[in-house]
């Protein structure tokens, strides 16, 4: 009888999908979406369309107006091609399996967006990451020896990273786009709350990719991602990208989202602003670490991550426990801004699972010292 067992790779049938938890009825603040639904008029204005799309119909293979939409809305410049995915995730498969060749290698900091790392493995393609600072700074000349000793055929970079939530600096992503072999994919996925873009360096590297998402400016259930690069790339990417792989609703909705993109602008500027207000009251609770942040997240080290998570859940405040994902995030949690009443509920749901954890420590006398007491402490 035939088995998976039989058919699947080996390399498959050892990894762990990718893990969604359910958030029904929660605050959800684990998958960095923005907060706000949209305004009624542009509701009415959707519907319609959604209720004339020809859904019987497969949809535009070029998506050209969706495209042509982009193009003005992000100001992409001219002369470079776009290519579309179902999600950025998409584009980094496409990326990484073009660049499957054998003994190929793709390269990145760590920690970093995991699929970069999901992608190299289901194309087996060997992937090495290179450590970013205790304080996920990047280190140039470490990153710089690590592709002259493996020569990657594609660097990413997430700018601002994730799950950092920092930007590396500018000079530093311009020395890895002149000494990298291969392609460089700057990955600015929370572009809208960061304001830094390379879109302008394009025309500078012949080597450059950049990688968008409408994700986090407030259309993550469209999915929808997009990259920008010279055409040779992208004709040779779009070999590997599957036939229709834009739906008719996500062309047609998404172009018409887009033409008012100003409303998605203004609500990744309250996102900033209530970035502020969160980063500033992390800061003053006890025990707890924020990280800056550029993006619509912040990272933050908390005394136990997998309790503090815990004691989140049972206050129906969802975030992501980094805990064990890598070693420099030893207990760290990445909360998502939120609405103002959001972030409250979870701050102070975050108050209130440190004290329970800190009350359950002196009832079980974790806290007590076993050691014999110091010479000098009397
Ligand atoms: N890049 C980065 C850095 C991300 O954090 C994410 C989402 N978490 C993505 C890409 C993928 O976004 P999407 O597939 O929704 O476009």
């Amino acid at each position: 009888m035939t088995t998976p067992e039989k058919v699947i790779r080996e390399d498959v049938r050892s990894i762990a999908a990718y893990h969604v938890p359910g958030a029904e009825g929660m605050v959800k603040l684990d998958a960095m979406e923005n907060p706000y639904g949209l305004p009624d008029e542009l509701r009415r204005e959707i519907a319609a369309l959604a209720a004339c799309a020809p859904i019987n119909r497969y949809p535009d293979p070029g998506a050209l107006a969706l495209k042509a939409r982009l193009r003005s809305a992000m100001q992409i410049p001219e002369g470079f091609d776009i290519l579309l995915g179902n999600g950025s995730d998409e584009i980094i498969q496409i990326v990484v399996l073009a660049s499957a060749r054998a003994g190929a290698v793709i390269m990145a900091p760590e920690p970093t967006f995991v699929v970069y790392r999901m992608a190299a493995g289901a194309a087996n393609v060997r992937f090495v990451g290179v450590p970013l600072e205790a304080d996920f700074a990047l280190d140039p000349e470490r990153f710089l020896a690590a592709m002259t000793e493996h020569k990657p055929s594609v660097v990413f970079l997430a700018y601002p990273n994730n799950p950092s939530g920092n930007l590396f600096p500018e000079e530093a992503v311009v020395r890895i786009l002149a000494a990298a072999p291969g392609l460089v994919v700057i990955d600015e996925a929370y572009h809208a709350f960061a304001g830094r873009t390379f879109m302008g360096l394009l025309e500078r590297w012949p080597n450059l990719l950049v990688m968008r998402t409408v994700s986090k400016l407030g259309l993550a259930g469209l999915r929808l991602g997009y990259a920008v690069a010279r055409p040779g790339w992208m004709r040779e990417f779009e070999k590997l990208r599957l036939p229709y792989n834009i739906g008719v609703l996500t062309q047609r909705l998404g172009e018409r989202l887009l033409a008012h993109h100003g409303v998605l602008e203004a609500q990744a500027a309250a996102i900033r602003t209530e970035r502020a207000h969160l980063a500033s009251r992390l800061a003053r609770v006890a025990g707890v670490t924020p990280f800056p942040s550029d993006a619509n997240f912040i990272l933050l080290r908390v005394p136990d991550a997998r309790r503090v998570f815990e004691g989140l859940k049972r206050r129906n405040v969802l975030v992501k426990n980094l805990h064990g994902s890598h070693a420099l995030l030893e207990n760290c949690l990445r909360v998502t801004v939120g609405t103002a009443q959001e972030n409250l509920q979870f701050i102070a749901a975050l108050e209130a699972a440190l004290a329970e954890n800190r009350a359950n420590r002196v009832v079980l006398g974790a806290d007590r010292c076993h050691l014999p007491p110091c010479a000098n402490h009397k």
